[in-house]
């Protein structure tokens, strides 16, 4: 049972992890912090939090469990505002899509209370904003990733990993270069291509009759598009490293299939989109 719980950020992510905790009685009083009055109060009309303030050092006070979930951006700012009133037995933890740029802003933050800091990211979202977005569902059989220090205590993993596991998610631990590629691959890859086409389509001359003429595959395509642009700027260069990476083979292998259609490679180009469709299948049917 969380006594206190801050949320630094109530959007779709802080919003939901609140919604849900609160729906399995696990916390008793959740406190919000923003930047935005009116969004805060939106959260309490929703019955998301119980109080707000918009002064992050004031916010922590009193909280035993506190979760950052902001911008990749904003984390350093506030972990150099709260460091200093963080007492003995609170725990820290936050919800960043790419983990090595907090765990270095965490570094670079968090002096006196670094080892009170568990890392974490639940592998769960939608391409919605905001409170209004958020939901008591999000989390249920979704996995949450956690990515300790070396500094934190068992004890301390223990507390995040029983305060996900209230939300009805798994939860794992991974190292965090092998969290960042593997997420580079599946979920930053995916939205960069995503913002880019529609990008390119936008800047055709006659872009306002392809929108007119796209069907399914083109909404499924592009849904992750309508996400936060804000959120993805930052997820881009925090975890550029490894977002590089998989976009230079990504571009590789995307000129040689260009290749074989230029070439009418019917028998190569069959086999690699039945290869595609056998592995994409069984990914649908496993989860
Ligand atoms: P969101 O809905 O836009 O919520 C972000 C919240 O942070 C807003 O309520 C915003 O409120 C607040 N905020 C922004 N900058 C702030 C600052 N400097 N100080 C205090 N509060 C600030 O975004 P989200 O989708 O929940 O994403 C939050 C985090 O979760 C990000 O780090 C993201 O990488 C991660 N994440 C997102 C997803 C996803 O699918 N969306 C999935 C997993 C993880 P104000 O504007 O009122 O300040």
């Amino acid at each position: 049972m969380i006594n206190r719980l801050c949320i630094i950020g109530v959007g779709l992510i802080g919003g939901s992890l609140a919604r849900a905790l609160r729906a399995k009685n696990a916390c008793k009083t959740v406190i919000g912090c923003g930047r935005s009055e009116s969004h805060l109060q939106r959260a309490i009309d929703l019955g998301v939090i119980d109080e707000y303030t918009t002064d992050v050092v004031e916010a922590v006070k009193g909280a035993d469990m506190i979760v950052l979930s902001v911008p990749l951006r904003a984390m350093q700012s506030l972990f150099e505002k709260i460091d200093s009133v963080i007492d003995d037995g609170v725990v820290i933890t936050d919800v960043g899509s790419a983990k090595s740029s907090v765990e270095l802003a965490a570094r670079k933050g968090l002096k006196q209370s670094l080892s009170q800091f568990v890392p974490g990211h639940p592998i769960a979202g939608t391409e919605k904003s905001g409170v209004d977005a958020s939901f008591a569902d999000l989390f249920k059989d979704r996995k949450i990733i956690l990515t300790p220090l070396e500094e934190n205590s068992q004890a301390d993993i223990q507390r995040v990993t029983s305060m996900w596991e209230e939300t009805g998610a798994n939860v794992q631990c991974m190292s965090v270069t092998h969290h960042d590629e593997v997420l580079a691959a599946t979920s930053h890859l995916p939205h960069v291509l995503a913002f880019g086409l529609v990008d390119t389509l936008s800047q055709m001359s006659d872009s306002d009759e392809i929108f007119q003429y796209a069907a399914g595959g083109f909404r499924d395509f592009t849904r992750i598009a309508s996400s936060d642009p804000v959120m993805w700027r930052d997820i881009c260069v925090e975890n550029s490293d490894a977002i590089i990476k998989i976009m230079d083979m990504y571009i590789k292998d995307l000129e040689a299939l260009k290749q074989l259609i230029v070439s009418a490679d019917l028998d190569s180009i069959e086999k690699l989109f039945a290869r595609a469709k056998a592995i994409r299948d069984a990914y649908t049917q496993s989860t």
